[in-house]
């Protein structure tokens, strides 16, 4: 039962988002800046965003060499380029929208292993640059072999080593911090622990049913507009759409003394992926090892895909190194049949974007600005 004062005052929204992940407050955010007088809510199922934005890696994404020439062997130049356009415009959008000091950014590029079996891969670096010229304006991909002795790599993953030029990191606690912020300071109102069970829209307007377990029955919400921003989750409010989850596994070690590495570093097409971090190695990847296991909501971590990481860890990141493993996690990426992410108007009053993929850190401020750009022309 609800009272008349929730029902006249905590019911009735202009814009309603679900999911307070990257998206989802990037398209809160670009809803207020557009509609100032507009009530905006963002409802979000857990106590802290629960999917993919506060647990990834933080790679500033653009993508590794071997991960380009991947997609180029299914997607055309043309998509490839298009998708790696609106990665460099979603992170340029979050920096501006954030600034760098407030998300860690730091653009001192980025590494990738070459194993014996990738060394083709040498062979395109200059196709890949001409195909991402006028993006990068600077060669995106350079040889950088001389340091792999430097940085104390060995094993099947050291034959060779890229840099890619264009790539960048965040720290991911502190861009979720202030995007949360910058969302509240614009106005918006972010409620948590608001699982939205289901909408049904009507010519008037949206009703919202989120669950509610202290007063019976759900919480009804109504809204102009509704925005699903929910990415793997997707489906269990959009059927029909092709989106799949994905999990994704990482590690972080204790500090450790007089580390080598600097900097971020990819492998084996993008399914492996560390940084150094407060003096610590984050390792993360090796989904590809048990694509049907992974393809999951569920949170907890396996031993297939740990043990792997500590192998590779420790024969081929940091061999004849001592560490110990501080902390374990997932998060839950969303994938789909290509590597486009999916906005689109729903219906007049339902729109999404979702489906990020391994590169929402760089692609989701964009996606959310087209999103709201759907709404707007729909108002
Ligand atoms: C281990 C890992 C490493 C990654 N590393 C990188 C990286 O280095 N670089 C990069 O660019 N990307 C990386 N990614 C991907 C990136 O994190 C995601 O693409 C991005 O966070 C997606 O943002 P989102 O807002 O679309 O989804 P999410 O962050 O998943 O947000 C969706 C939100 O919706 C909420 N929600 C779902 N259903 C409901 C409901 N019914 N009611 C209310 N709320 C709901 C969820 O709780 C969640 O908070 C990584 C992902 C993982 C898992």
């Amino acid at each position: 039962m609800f009272s008349y004062w929730e029902q006249q005052s905590f019911s009735f929204y202009d814009h309603i988002v679900i999911g307070a992940g990257i998206v989802g407050l990037n398209a809160a955010i670009e809803l207020k800046q557009l509609y100032p007088h507009a009530r905006v809510l963002v409802l979000e199922r857990g106590i802290l965003p629960s999917g993919a934005s506060t647990r990834n890696a933080g790679f500033a994404c653009m993508g590794s060499a071997s991960e380009l020439l991947d997609d180029l062997s299914t997607t055309s130049a043309a998509e490839v380029v298009s998708l790696f356009a609106a990665r460099k415009a979603g992170l340029l959008k979050l920096r501006e929208r954030l600034g760098d000091n407030h998300i860690g950014y730091q653009c001192n590029g980025s590494h990738e292993l070459i194993s014996e079996a990738q060394l083709p891969v040498l062979e395109q670096i200059d196709m890949l640059n001409e195909m991402l010229l006028p993006i990068t304006g600077i060669p995106a991909f350079r040889r950088a072999d001389e340091r792999i002795g430097q940085f104390g790599f060995a094993g099947i993953y050291s034959h060779a080593l890229i840099e890619n030029t264009c790539e960048g990191e965040i720290h991911t606690g502190m861009m979720m911090r202030a995007l949360t912020d910058r969302a509240i300071a614009a106005g918006v109102e972010v409620k948590t622990g608001a699982e939205v069970v289901s909408f049904d829209e009507q010519a008037e307007g949206v009703t919202v049913f989120v669950a509610d377990s202290i007063r019976a029955g759900n919480w009804q919400l109504r809204c102009n507009t509704l925005s699903v921003c929910t990415n793997a989750f997707s489906t269990s409010l959009l059927p029909h759409e092709d989106i799949k989850p994905g999990r994704g596994q990482i590690l972080i070690t204790e500090p450790i003394k007089g580390l080598r590495i600097k900097g971020i570093f990819h492998f084996d097409k993008g399914y492996y992926y560390f940084r150094v971090l407060d003096n610590r190695i984050l390792f993360g990847g090796g989904r590809n090892l048990d694509f049907d296991g992974e393809n999951t909501t569920d949170f907890n971590i396996s031993d297939i895909i740990q043990q792997d990481l500590e192998h590779k860890l420790c024969h081929t990141i940091l061999p004849g190194i001592e560490y110990k493993v501080a902390q374990r996690w997932s998060g839950i990426m969303g994938f789909g049949t290509t590597r486009h992410p999916i906005v689109k108007a729903i219906s007049d009053r339902v729109f999404g974007a979702f489906r990020m993929g391994g590169m929402g850190v760089a692609l989701g401020s964009n996606a959310a600005a087209h999103m709201v750009q759907l709404i707007t022309e729909r108002q």
